[in-house]
Protein backbone atom coordinates (compact mmCIF):
# COMPACT_ATOMS: atom_id res chain seq x y z
CA UNK A 1 0.00 0.00 0.00
CA UNK A 2 1.30 3.64 -0.90
CA UNK A 3 2.46 5.18 2.80
CA UNK A 4 0.40 7.96 3.84
CA UNK A 5 -2.73 8.05 1.65
CA UNK A 6 -6.38 9.06 3.32
CA UNK A 7 -7.79 6.63 6.15
CA UNK A 8 -4.07 6.08 6.91
CA UNK A 9 -4.06 7.71 10.22
CA UNK A 10 -7.49 6.16 11.31
CA UNK A 11 -6.18 3.09 10.70
CA UNK A 12 -2.78 3.71 12.74
CA UNK A 13 -4.87 5.49 15.77
CA UNK A 14 -7.54 2.35 15.90
CA UNK A 15 -4.10 -0.23 16.11
CA UNK A 16 -2.51 1.97 18.62
CA UNK A 17 -5.41 1.41 20.74
CA UNK A 18 -6.69 -1.90 20.03
CA UNK A 19 -2.85 -3.41 20.65
CA UNK A 20 -1.62 -1.47 23.48
CA UNK A 21 0.31 1.35 21.98
CA UNK A 22 -1.46 4.45 22.83
CA UNK A 23 -4.93 5.06 24.83
CA UNK A 24 -6.92 8.18 25.47
CA UNK A 25 -5.88 9.67 28.46
CA UNK A 26 -8.79 9.24 31.39
CA UNK A 27 -10.58 7.32 29.29
CA UNK A 28 -13.43 5.92 31.55
CA UNK A 29 -14.10 9.29 32.24
CA UNK A 30 -14.58 10.43 28.91
CA UNK A 31 -11.22 11.66 28.34
CA UNK A 32 -8.92 14.34 28.38
CA UNK A 33 -7.82 16.55 25.74
CA UNK A 34 -4.15 16.55 24.14
CA UNK A 35 -3.08 14.05 26.62
CA UNK A 36 -2.57 10.28 26.24
CA UNK A 37 -1.38 7.59 27.89
CA UNK A 38 1.24 5.00 26.51
CA UNK A 39 0.07 1.33 26.89
CA UNK A 40 2.31 -1.96 27.50
CA UNK A 41 3.22 -1.93 23.73
CA UNK A 42 3.52 2.28 23.03
CA UNK A 43 5.89 2.04 26.21
CA UNK A 44 8.22 -0.26 25.06
CA UNK A 45 8.43 1.35 21.51
CA UNK A 46 9.13 4.52 22.98
CA UNK A 47 11.71 3.29 25.30
CA UNK A 48 13.38 1.54 22.42
CA UNK A 49 13.11 4.75 20.82
CA UNK A 50 15.05 6.81 23.28
CA UNK A 51 17.39 4.13 24.35
CA UNK A 52 18.21 4.59 20.17
CA UNK A 53 18.48 8.29 20.61
CA UNK A 54 20.92 8.16 23.93
CA UNK A 55 22.86 5.37 22.26
CA UNK A 56 24.08 7.74 19.13
CA UNK A 57 23.47 10.75 20.92
CA UNK A 58 25.52 9.99 24.43
CA UNK A 59 26.73 6.22 24.21
CA UNK A 60 28.87 6.91 21.35
CA UNK A 61 30.31 10.13 21.41
CA UNK A 62 32.95 10.92 24.10
CA UNK A 63 32.03 14.21 23.90
CA UNK A 64 28.26 14.68 24.62
CA UNK A 65 27.58 13.25 28.59
CA UNK A 66 23.66 12.60 30.00
CA UNK A 67 21.31 14.80 32.25
CA UNK A 68 18.32 14.34 33.67
CA UNK A 69 16.92 17.93 35.53
CA UNK A 70 13.86 18.04 37.33
CA UNK A 71 10.69 19.39 35.74
CA UNK A 72 10.01 21.90 37.95
CA UNK A 73 12.67 24.92 37.95
CA UNK A 74 13.02 28.26 39.68
CA UNK A 75 10.50 30.54 37.86
CA UNK A 76 13.38 33.00 37.43
CA UNK A 77 14.91 30.89 34.63
CA UNK A 78 11.37 31.13 32.22
CA UNK A 79 11.90 34.84 32.49
CA UNK A 80 15.65 34.74 31.77
CA UNK A 81 14.83 32.69 28.59
CA UNK A 82 11.98 34.97 27.90
CA UNK A 83 9.03 32.31 27.77
CA UNK A 84 7.23 34.36 30.41
CA UNK A 85 6.98 37.13 28.20
CA UNK A 86 7.33 35.29 24.48
CA UNK A 87 6.56 31.94 24.60
CA UNK A 88 2.97 32.16 22.94
CA UNK A 89 0.88 31.00 20.18
CA UNK A 90 -1.82 33.72 18.21
CA UNK A 91 -4.73 32.65 19.16
CA UNK A 92 -8.63 33.57 17.79
CA UNK A 93 -11.65 32.36 18.72
CA UNK A 94 -14.84 31.28 16.28
CA UNK A 95 -17.58 33.58 17.19
CA UNK A 96 -19.99 30.94 16.16
CA UNK A 97 -19.21 27.56 17.79
CA UNK A 98 -16.71 28.99 20.50
CA UNK A 99 -13.65 26.81 19.25
CA UNK A 100 -10.06 28.59 19.23
CA UNK A 101 -7.75 27.90 16.25
CA UNK A 102 -3.91 28.79 16.30
CA UNK A 103 -3.83 31.40 13.42
CA UNK A 104 -0.56 30.69 11.82
CA UNK A 105 -2.08 26.96 11.15
CA UNK A 106 -5.25 28.91 9.99
CA UNK A 107 -3.41 30.55 7.31
CA UNK A 108 -0.68 27.95 6.68
CA UNK A 109 -4.26 25.72 5.59
CA UNK A 110 -4.79 28.27 2.67
CA UNK A 111 -0.77 28.27 1.57
CA UNK A 112 -0.38 31.63 3.03
CA UNK A 113 3.30 31.68 4.99
CA UNK A 114 2.83 32.25 8.47
CA UNK A 115 4.69 31.63 11.68
CA UNK A 116 4.12 32.13 15.90
CA UNK A 117 7.44 34.34 15.59
CA UNK A 118 5.48 36.98 13.57
CA UNK A 119 4.05 40.14 16.08
CA UNK A 120 0.34 40.20 16.48
CA UNK A 121 0.16 43.27 14.15
CA UNK A 122 1.99 41.50 11.08
CA UNK A 123 -0.47 38.12 11.56
CA UNK A 124 -3.54 40.45 12.36
CA UNK A 125 -2.69 41.84 8.60
CA UNK A 126 -2.38 38.86 6.87
CA UNK A 127 -5.55 37.41 8.43
CA UNK A 128 -7.20 40.49 7.27
CA UNK A 129 -5.92 40.55 3.83
CA UNK A 130 -6.87 36.88 3.33
CA UNK A 131 -10.41 36.45 5.46
CA UNK A 132 -12.70 35.75 2.32
CA UNK A 133 -10.41 32.57 2.41
CA UNK A 134 -10.44 31.68 6.12
CA UNK A 135 -13.34 29.28 7.51
CA UNK A 136 -13.47 27.95 10.81
CA UNK A 137 -12.08 24.32 10.77
CA UNK A 138 -14.81 23.12 13.38
CA UNK A 139 -17.85 24.78 11.59
CA UNK A 140 -17.51 27.15 8.21
CA UNK A 141 -18.20 30.22 10.33
CA UNK A 142 -16.44 33.07 9.23
CA UNK A 143 -16.32 35.67 12.23
CA UNK A 144 -13.88 35.25 14.37
CA UNK A 145 -12.31 37.45 17.11
CA UNK A 146 -9.33 39.69 17.53
CA UNK A 147 -5.92 38.13 17.44
CA UNK A 148 -3.97 37.66 20.89
CA UNK A 149 -1.35 35.99 21.37
CA UNK A 150 -1.78 33.47 23.91
CA UNK A 151 1.37 31.98 26.36
CA UNK A 152 2.04 28.37 26.22
CA UNK A 153 3.16 27.60 29.66
CA UNK A 154 1.12 25.62 32.18
CA UNK A 155 2.03 27.05 35.59
CA UNK A 156 1.22 25.25 38.85
CA UNK A 157 0.93 25.96 42.55
CA UNK A 158 4.08 23.94 43.57
CA UNK A 159 5.43 24.61 47.04
CA UNK A 160 2.75 27.75 47.25
CA UNK A 161 0.18 27.01 50.06
CA UNK A 162 -1.31 30.57 50.41
CA UNK A 163 -3.81 30.35 47.82
CA UNK A 164 -2.19 33.19 45.94
CA UNK A 165 0.06 31.52 43.78
CA UNK A 166 -1.77 32.25 40.26
CA UNK A 167 0.17 35.61 40.90
CA UNK A 168 3.84 33.92 41.28
CA UNK A 169 2.95 30.74 39.33
CA UNK A 170 5.63 27.87 39.43
CA UNK A 171 6.02 26.95 35.64
CA UNK A 172 5.71 22.97 34.55
CA UNK A 173 8.53 23.22 32.03
CA UNK A 174 8.37 24.44 28.50
CA UNK A 175 11.31 22.38 26.95
CA UNK A 176 13.52 20.32 28.46
CA UNK A 177 16.76 22.30 27.29
CA UNK A 178 16.68 25.16 29.86
CA UNK A 179 17.76 22.33 32.44
CA UNK A 180 20.64 22.25 30.26
CA UNK A 181 21.43 25.56 29.91
CA UNK A 182 20.70 26.18 34.00
CA UNK A 183 23.16 22.92 34.84
CA UNK A 184 25.94 24.25 32.06
CA UNK A 185 28.55 25.16 35.05
CA UNK A 186 27.77 21.75 37.09
CA UNK A 187 28.40 20.06 33.73
CA UNK A 188 31.70 21.85 32.43
CA UNK A 189 33.02 21.62 36.21
CA UNK A 190 32.30 18.20 37.50
CA UNK A 191 32.70 16.47 34.03
CA UNK A 192 36.05 18.44 33.12
CA UNK A 193 34.26 18.83 29.57
CA UNK A 194 36.22 20.82 27.45
CA UNK A 195 34.40 22.71 24.50
CA UNK A 196 33.59 21.55 22.10
CA UNK A 197 31.10 19.22 24.04
CA UNK A 198 27.65 18.66 24.40
CA UNK A 199 24.76 17.52 27.15
CA UNK A 200 22.20 15.77 26.35
CA UNK A 201 18.69 15.14 28.00
CA UNK A 202 15.05 12.99 27.67
CA UNK A 203 12.09 14.02 29.68
CA UNK A 204 8.62 15.55 29.22
CA UNK A 205 8.04 19.22 28.68
CA UNK A 206 4.65 20.85 28.89
CA UNK A 207 2.69 23.60 26.74
CA UNK A 208 -0.85 24.43 26.27
CA UNK A 209 -1.06 23.91 22.93
CA UNK A 210 -3.96 25.59 21.69
CA UNK A 211 -5.19 23.56 19.24
CA UNK A 212 -3.70 19.83 19.38
CA UNK A 213 -5.90 17.55 16.89
CA UNK A 214 -3.28 15.29 15.09
CA UNK A 215 -3.22 12.31 17.61
CA UNK A 216 0.52 12.17 19.70
CA UNK A 217 1.64 14.97 17.03
CA UNK A 218 0.50 17.78 19.60
CA UNK A 219 -0.41 17.24 22.70
CA UNK A 220 0.11 19.25 26.15
CA UNK A 221 2.09 16.56 27.54
CA UNK A 222 4.95 15.17 25.54
CA UNK A 223 8.26 14.43 26.00
CA UNK A 224 11.64 15.30 24.25
CA UNK A 225 14.56 14.38 23.42
CA UNK A 226 17.29 17.57 23.11
CA UNK A 227 20.82 18.11 22.71
CA UNK A 228 22.97 21.29 23.68
CA UNK A 229 26.44 21.28 21.74
CA UNK A 230 28.71 24.04 22.85
CA UNK A 231 31.20 25.48 20.72
CA UNK A 232 33.48 28.22 19.91
CA UNK A 233 31.55 31.03 18.38
CA UNK A 234 34.46 30.91 15.38
CA UNK A 235 33.09 26.80 14.96
CA UNK A 236 29.06 27.39 15.35
CA UNK A 237 28.37 26.89 11.83
CA UNK A 238 30.91 23.85 11.20
CA UNK A 239 29.61 22.19 13.82
CA UNK A 240 25.78 23.00 12.83
CA UNK A 241 26.58 21.48 9.30
CA UNK A 242 27.65 18.15 11.00
CA UNK A 243 24.51 18.04 13.38
CA UNK A 244 22.21 18.63 10.91
CA UNK A 245 23.85 15.69 8.90
CA UNK A 246 23.91 13.30 12.10
CA UNK A 247 20.45 13.83 12.98
CA UNK A 248 18.76 13.37 9.41
CA UNK A 249 20.89 9.82 9.63
CA UNK A 250 19.15 8.42 12.80
CA UNK A 251 15.54 8.78 11.55
CA UNK A 252 17.16 6.72 8.29
CA UNK A 253 18.92 4.42 10.76
CA UNK A 254 15.92 3.72 12.54
CA UNK A 255 14.25 2.70 9.49
CA UNK A 256 12.65 5.37 8.35
CA UNK A 257 12.23 5.62 4.87
CA UNK A 258 14.38 8.57 3.23
CA UNK A 259 11.77 9.72 1.03
CA UNK A 260 9.42 10.32 3.53
CA UNK A 261 12.56 13.02 5.28
CA UNK A 262 12.84 16.46 3.78
CA UNK A 263 14.72 19.74 5.42
CA UNK A 264 12.44 22.92 6.09
CA UNK A 265 14.30 26.12 6.35
CA UNK A 266 13.10 28.45 8.70
CA UNK A 267 12.93 32.09 7.10
CA UNK A 268 11.64 33.89 9.59
CA UNK A 269 14.41 33.56 12.26
CA UNK A 270 14.11 35.24 16.07
CA UNK A 271 16.78 38.15 16.50
CA UNK A 272 19.93 35.91 18.06
CA UNK A 273 19.39 32.85 15.80
CA UNK A 274 21.67 32.26 13.24
CA UNK A 275 20.27 29.28 11.25
CA UNK A 276 17.27 27.12 12.06
CA UNK A 277 16.37 24.07 9.80
CA UNK A 278 13.25 21.55 10.60
CA UNK A 279 13.45 17.99 9.95
CA UNK A 280 10.16 17.13 8.32
CA UNK A 281 8.47 13.51 8.19
CA UNK A 282 5.13 13.07 5.53
CA UNK A 283 2.77 12.41 8.23
CA UNK A 284 -0.24 11.13 7.10
CA UNK A 285 -1.62 14.86 7.23
CA UNK A 286 1.19 16.29 5.44
CA UNK A 287 5.29 17.23 5.92
CA UNK A 288 5.32 18.22 9.65
CA UNK A 289 8.32 18.96 11.96
CA UNK A 290 10.12 16.34 13.53
CA UNK A 291 12.71 17.95 14.75
CA UNK A 292 14.77 21.30 15.43
CA UNK A 293 18.30 21.87 15.00
CA UNK A 294 19.07 25.06 15.54
CA UNK A 295 22.25 27.88 15.57
CA UNK A 296 21.36 29.36 18.87
CA UNK A 297 24.68 31.84 19.22
CA UNK A 298 25.13 32.77 22.81
CA UNK A 299 21.53 34.15 23.80
CA UNK A 300 20.84 30.82 26.07
CA UNK A 301 23.67 30.98 28.40
CA UNK A 302 23.82 35.31 27.83
CA UNK A 303 20.64 35.46 29.21
CA UNK A 304 21.30 32.91 31.91
CA UNK A 305 24.11 34.81 32.71
CA UNK A 306 22.94 38.25 32.73
CA UNK A 307 18.83 37.34 34.66
CA UNK A 308 21.33 34.81 37.56
CA UNK A 309 24.36 37.12 38.34
CA UNK A 310 26.72 34.25 37.85
CA UNK A 311 29.40 33.79 35.18
CA UNK A 312 28.79 31.26 32.57
CA UNK A 313 31.68 31.79 30.61
CA UNK A 314 33.71 29.28 29.34
CA UNK A 315 38.34 29.29 30.16
CA UNK A 316 40.30 27.88 27.81
CA UNK A 317 43.19 27.54 29.60
CA UNK A 318 45.69 26.45 26.30
CA UNK A 319 44.54 29.09 24.28
CA UNK A 320 44.17 31.60 27.09
CA UNK A 321 40.45 32.63 25.97
CA UNK A 322 37.17 33.41 27.99
CA UNK A 323 33.83 33.84 25.95
CA UNK A 324 30.37 32.75 26.29
CA UNK A 325 29.96 29.54 24.14
CA UNK A 326 27.60 29.17 21.18
CA UNK A 327 24.66 26.48 21.23
CA UNK A 328 24.13 23.93 18.30
CA UNK A 329 20.63 22.58 19.74
CA UNK A 330 18.77 19.24 18.37
CA UNK A 331 15.24 18.93 19.60
CA UNK A 332 13.44 16.17 18.62
CA UNK A 333 10.17 14.80 20.17
CA UNK A 334 9.01 10.75 21.02
CA UNK A 335 5.86 11.02 20.14
CA UNK A 336 6.25 12.34 16.79
CA UNK A 337 9.28 9.99 16.01
CA UNK A 338 7.23 7.25 17.07
CA UNK A 339 3.96 8.13 14.91
CA UNK A 340 6.13 8.83 12.14
CA UNK A 341 7.61 5.42 13.20
CA UNK A 342 4.23 3.85 12.75
CA UNK A 343 2.90 5.70 9.87
CA UNK A 344 6.40 4.37 7.90
CA UNK A 345 5.97 0.87 9.22
CA UNK A 346 2.17 0.42 8.46
CA UNK A 347 1.48 -1.81 5.51
CA UNK A 348 -1.29 -3.88 4.70
CA UNK A 349 -0.40 -6.72 2.10
CA UNK A 350 -3.19 -9.27 0.42
CA UNK A 351 -2.27 -12.66 1.78
CA UNK A 352 -4.46 -15.85 0.20
CA UNK A 353 -7.10 -13.53 -0.43
CA UNK A 354 -7.54 -11.61 3.35
CA UNK A 355 -5.68 -8.39 3.98
CA UNK A 356 -2.09 -8.92 6.49
CA UNK A 357 -1.67 -6.00 8.31
CA UNK A 358 2.16 -4.91 9.09
CA UNK A 359 3.79 -3.11 11.08
CA UNK A 360 7.34 -3.47 9.33
CA UNK A 361 9.48 -1.60 12.18
CA UNK A 362 12.85 -1.86 12.74
CA UNK A 363 14.24 -4.85 14.59
CA UNK A 364 15.67 -2.26 17.06
CA UNK A 365 12.56 -0.48 17.49
CA UNK A 366 9.95 -3.66 17.50
CA UNK A 367 8.61 -3.82 21.24
CA UNK A 368 8.73 -7.52 21.06
CA UNK A 369 11.64 -9.04 19.18
CA UNK A 370 10.65 -12.85 19.47
CA UNK A 371 6.87 -14.25 20.20
CA UNK A 372 7.26 -18.16 21.52
CA UNK A 373 3.60 -19.53 20.79
CA UNK A 374 3.17 -23.27 21.74
CA UNK A 375 1.24 -25.05 18.76
CA UNK A 376 -1.24 -26.30 21.50
CA UNK A 377 -2.71 -25.49 25.14
CA UNK A 378 -1.70 -28.84 26.26
CA UNK A 379 0.74 -28.76 29.43
CA UNK A 380 3.35 -31.07 27.57
CA UNK A 381 4.02 -28.46 24.76
CA UNK A 382 3.13 -25.35 27.01
CA UNK A 383 5.90 -26.23 30.05
CA UNK A 384 9.15 -26.91 27.55
CA UNK A 385 7.64 -23.37 25.56
CA UNK A 386 7.76 -21.46 28.39
CA UNK A 387 11.31 -22.94 29.25
CA UNK A 388 12.09 -21.14 26.06
CA UNK A 389 10.70 -18.39 26.57
CA UNK A 390 12.43 -18.15 29.95
CA UNK A 391 15.93 -18.86 28.54
CA UNK A 392 15.40 -16.13 25.67
CA UNK A 393 13.61 -13.74 27.38
CA UNK A 394 17.19 -13.21 29.32
CA UNK A 395 18.20 -11.27 26.69
CA UNK A 396 15.56 -9.96 24.84
CA UNK A 397 11.67 -8.82 24.71
CA UNK A 398 9.71 -12.15 24.17
CA UNK A 399 5.97 -11.99 23.91
CA UNK A 400 4.27 -16.03 25.16
CA UNK A 401 0.89 -16.45 24.02
CA UNK A 402 -1.34 -19.69 23.87
CA UNK A 403 -4.55 -18.27 23.21
CA UNK A 404 -6.14 -18.56 19.72
CA UNK A 405 -5.35 -20.58 16.46
CA UNK A 406 -1.92 -20.27 15.45
CA UNK A 407 -2.47 -18.24 12.57
CA UNK A 408 -4.68 -15.73 14.41
CA UNK A 409 -1.51 -15.21 16.50
CA UNK A 410 0.79 -14.89 13.56
CA UNK A 411 -1.77 -12.07 12.50
CA UNK A 412 -1.92 -10.39 16.23
CA UNK A 413 2.09 -10.32 16.10
CA UNK A 414 2.12 -9.05 12.30
CA UNK A 415 0.36 -6.26 13.54
CA UNK A 416 2.40 -5.12 16.36
CA UNK A 417 5.69 -5.68 14.57
CA UNK A 418 6.79 -8.74 15.99
CA UNK A 419 10.10 -9.80 14.12
CA UNK A 420 10.10 -13.39 14.75
CA UNK A 421 7.75 -16.12 15.92
CA UNK A 422 8.67 -19.48 17.32
CA UNK A 423 6.13 -21.91 17.27
CA UNK A 424 6.86 -25.01 19.56
CA UNK A 425 4.88 -27.74 18.24
CA UNK A 426 4.25 -31.72 18.69
CA UNK A 427 7.50 -32.51 16.60
CA UNK A 428 9.47 -30.00 18.94
CA UNK A 429 9.51 -32.66 21.56
CA UNK A 430 10.79 -35.33 19.37
CA UNK A 431 13.12 -33.17 16.99
CA UNK A 432 14.17 -30.78 19.62
CA UNK A 433 14.01 -28.19 16.75
CA UNK A 434 11.07 -25.41 16.32
CA UNK A 435 9.52 -23.28 13.85
CA UNK A 436 10.96 -19.93 13.49
CA UNK A 437 9.00 -17.50 10.97
CA UNK A 438 9.69 -13.89 10.07
CA UNK A 439 7.37 -11.15 10.06
CA UNK A 440 8.24 -9.58 6.43
CA UNK A 441 8.81 -12.62 4.57
CA UNK A 442 6.37 -15.22 5.80
CA UNK A 443 9.46 -17.37 5.50
CA UNK A 444 9.52 -20.54 8.09
CA UNK A 445 13.02 -21.46 8.98
CA UNK A 446 13.33 -25.01 11.39
CA UNK A 447 15.81 -24.43 13.79
CA UNK A 448 16.92 -26.95 16.75
CA UNK A 449 17.14 -25.31 19.94
CA UNK A 450 20.30 -25.66 20.93
CA UNK A 451 21.17 -23.21 17.73
CA UNK A 452 18.51 -20.89 18.65
CA UNK A 453 20.35 -17.86 20.25
CA UNK A 454 23.10 -17.98 17.77
CA UNK A 455 20.55 -17.96 14.91
CA UNK A 456 18.66 -14.57 16.77
CA UNK A 457 22.39 -13.54 17.45
CA UNK A 458 22.82 -12.79 13.89
CA UNK A 459 19.27 -11.73 13.45
CA UNK A 460 18.80 -9.05 15.99
CA UNK A 461 22.35 -8.06 17.47
P1 LIG B 1 5.47 23.24 16.33
O1 LIG B 1 5.89 24.34 15.39
O2 LIG B 1 5.02 21.99 15.61
O3 LIG B 1 4.53 23.71 17.39
P2 LIG B 1 7.81 23.82 17.80
O4 LIG B 1 8.64 24.47 16.76
O5 LIG B 1 7.09 24.65 18.78
O6 LIG B 1 6.78 22.79 17.11
P3 LIG B 1 10.04 23.06 19.35
O7 LIG B 1 9.77 24.07 20.39
O8 LIG B 1 11.15 23.31 18.38
O9 LIG B 1 8.68 22.77 18.56
O10 LIG B 1 10.21 21.66 20.06
C1 LIG B 1 11.13 20.68 19.61
C2 LIG B 1 10.45 19.38 19.31
O11 LIG B 1 9.60 18.97 20.40
C3 LIG B 1 9.53 19.42 18.10
O12 LIG B 1 10.27 19.23 16.91
C4 LIG B 1 8.60 18.27 18.37
O13 LIG B 1 9.18 17.03 17.96
C5 LIG B 1 8.48 18.28 19.88
N1 LIG B 1 7.24 18.96 20.27
C6 LIG B 1 7.07 20.29 20.42
N2 LIG B 1 5.81 20.57 20.81
C7 LIG B 1 5.16 19.38 20.89
C8 LIG B 1 3.85 19.00 21.25
N3 LIG B 1 2.95 19.88 21.62
N4 LIG B 1 3.53 17.69 21.23
C9 LIG B 1 4.44 16.76 20.87
N5 LIG B 1 5.71 17.05 20.53
C10 LIG B 1 6.08 18.35 20.54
Amino acid sequence: MAKNEQGTMEKIVSLCKRRGFVFPSSEIYGGFAAVYDYGPLGVELSNNIKKAWWKTMVHEREDVVGLDSAIFMSPKVWEASGHVNGFSDPLTECKKCNVRHRVDHMLESIDVFADEKMSVEEISALFEENKDKLKCPKCGAQEFTEIRNFNLLVQSNLGNFTGDWAENPVYLRGETCQGIYVNYKNVVDSMHMKVPFGIAQTGKAFRNEITARQFIFRTREFEQMEMQYFVHPDDAMKFYDEWKERRMQFYVDIGINEENLQWHKHENLVFYAKEAYDIEYKYPFGWKELEGIHARGDYDLSQHCEHSGQKLEYVDQVKNEKYTPHVVETSAGVARTMLAVLADAYTEEEVEGDTRVVLKLNTKLAPFKIAVLPLSKKDELVTPARELFKKLSKKYIVDFDITQSIGKRYRRQDEVGTPYCITFDFDSLEDKAVTVRDRDTMKQDRVTIAELEAYFAEKLD
